[in-house]
């Protein structure tokens, strides 16, 4: 029977939260595995072990893992009992049809009182293993290593391991609303967040019928791309049109932008009041618009009442776009859309206002009744990962007390 050895991110779980944050770990762990026949998740020594099924369909299983925040690394391993000769038979066992140029042996020991230290067992297992393969030892730049667990009931060994995301366990620094565009920059600031422990709540602003749904259609997409960390979520679909048609109608073009920002964490500030999340999050990155100014961040953040975190503001854009490739968002953001900002607004906004001219302009426009009807046209769709394991057998995912609710589970 195989098993999972998994290392979880020491530094992060250090204190008296840690077992709080191993108990979530271990719950996402299930969660993020469910259907895939793993029942159990055991704390062996700093490490977390899962049994596997006879029948695991490991590529699976690995996919999901690397999804788990929280987690250093993990490997695929066998067992064998506490000494070293049911040791170097058991890899015998492994070894078994597999062909090994390169390799060397990495040991670490939780069990100290097993009579060989690390160092011995890597010397004594890679003489066993150079004996039986035609393989050279290569301790810079191995083909394999095989990375040896002494526990103290047993030792777990597995030819080479993978990187988990690192991070903390989702859900354990509560949650947050996140502002997704349609663009590069706002999923990898999602993302940032869900892996400091986050959960993340989306809200997205559409112009229809002044524009097109392209944006919706992208916004879904991305969400069903971030909800492979957090295996369920929802977005709120806001309409965002009447907002626009009456700011333009109060304010100058050069302000229009950092209005609609304003009018946008106002009603995120209600999305986040409704869904019990404890700050807003936004892709804005210093200096790389005319609304991302310093003053503008400043006059925007008065709005409201809740922190908005901007975990890209001292990114460049080089580094925001490599992350968003490797997420897997940067595909889905560069498809064409038309995005709600770009309504009504000169080709110059300002890049400086003052909370005066601001609070004149806005002393023109209904605010609360403009952010009321927002939130009661809301649409809110679902998302689950795992999509069959989890989802439920009606597509109605229960009725938010304002919004409609849609179901959006993938096919
Ligand atoms: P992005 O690449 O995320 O669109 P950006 O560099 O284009 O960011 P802006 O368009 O100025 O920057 O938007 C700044 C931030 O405001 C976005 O990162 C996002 O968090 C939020 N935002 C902008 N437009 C929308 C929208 N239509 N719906 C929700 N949030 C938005
Ligand atoms: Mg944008």
């Amino acid at each position: 029977m195989h098993h999972v050895v998994i290392h979880y991110n020491e530094i992060g779980l250090k204190g008296r939260n840690r077992p709080l944050f191993l108990r979530r770990l271990e719950a996402n762990l299930l969660q993020a595995t469910a259907g895939t026949g793993i029942r159990r998740v055991d704390e062996r020594s700093g490490r977390l072990v899962l049994p596997l099924p006879r029948d695991a369909d490991w590529s699976t299983i690995r996919e999901r893992l690397r999804c788990v925040f929280g987690v250093a690394n993990f490997s695929l391993a066998d067992r064998s009992d506490l000494e070293m000769s049911a040791l170097k038979a058991a890899v015998d066992r492994a070894l078994e049809g597999r062909v090994l140029t390169s390799f060397k042996v990495s040991t670490r020991r939780a069990y100290k009182q097993f009579p060989l230290s690390s160092e011995e067992v890597n010397r004594e297992l890679g003489a066993h293993v150079l004996e039986r393969t035609h393989a050279r030892v290569s301790l810079e730049d191995p083909e394999v290593t095989i990375h040896v667990e002494v526990l103290p009931r047993d030792i777990y060994f597995a030819f080479g391991r993978e990187a988990g995301p690192g991070g903390l366990p989702l859900g354990v620094s509560g949650s947050v609303v996140a502002l997704l565009s349609g663009g590069i920059d706002s999923p990898v600031a999602a993302y940032r967040l869900m892996k400091r422990g986050c959960r993340a709540v989306f809200v997205h602003f559409h112009s229809r019928p002044y524009q097109d749904g392209t944006s919706r259609a992208k916004a879904a997409d991305l969400v069903r791309c971030l909800t492979r960390f957090q295996f369920h979520s929802r977005l709120y679909l806001v309409p965002f049109a009447e907002v626009q048609r009456q700011i333009v109608a109060a304010a100058p073009g050069p302000l229009r932008v950092v209005l609609y920002r304003r009018c946008m964490v106002r009603i995120a500030a209600e999305v986040a009041r409704r869904e019990g999340a404890k700050a807003l999050v936004t892709g804005e990155s210093l200096g790389q618009v005319a609304s991302q100014t310093l003053d503008n961040l400043a006059v925007i953040e008065e709005a409201v009442a809740l922190p908005i975190l901007r975990p890209l503001i001292g990114s460049d854009k080089e580094e925001i776009v490599r992350q968003a490739r490797a997420l897997g968002s940067y595909e889905i953001s560069i498809l064409p859309d038309q995005d709600c900002c770009s309504l009504f607004v000169p080709r110059h906004p300002a890049t400086f206002s003052t909370l005066a001219e601001v609070g004149q302009a806005e002393s023109r426009l209904p605010i609360p009744v403009l952010v009321r009807t927002a939130m009661e046209q809301a649409e809110i769709q679902a998302f689950e990962f795992p999509e069959s394991a989890s989802a439920p057998s009606a597509p109605a995912m229960g009725r938010n007390d304002r919004g409609t609710v849609e179901a959006c589970v993938d096919p």
